[in-house]
């Protein structure tokens, strides 16, 4: 019998706001933008995503 000890393959991804490594099991992915964003929670999730609206209401501007 032979018991190998691997490594657990877990893979992680930096959160996207405070750049801590989660595993991909559970992380939050966005993918409203072009690319995926990870998160490790919904705390950091929330900051990204009020930092990316980039507040569409402001420019009405519209002058046609
Ligand atoms: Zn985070």
């Amino acid at each position: 019998m032979t018991m190998k000890n691997k490594p657990i393959d877990v893979e992680c991804v930096a959160c996207e706001v405070c750049l801590k490594e989660v595993p991909k099991s559970a992380v939050i992915a966005s993918e409203a933008m072009d690319y995926v964003a990870y998160f490790c929670g919904l705390n950091c999730y929330e900051k990204w995503k009020n930092q990316n609206v980039k507040t569409n209401d402001q420019s009405k501007t519209s002058s046609l």
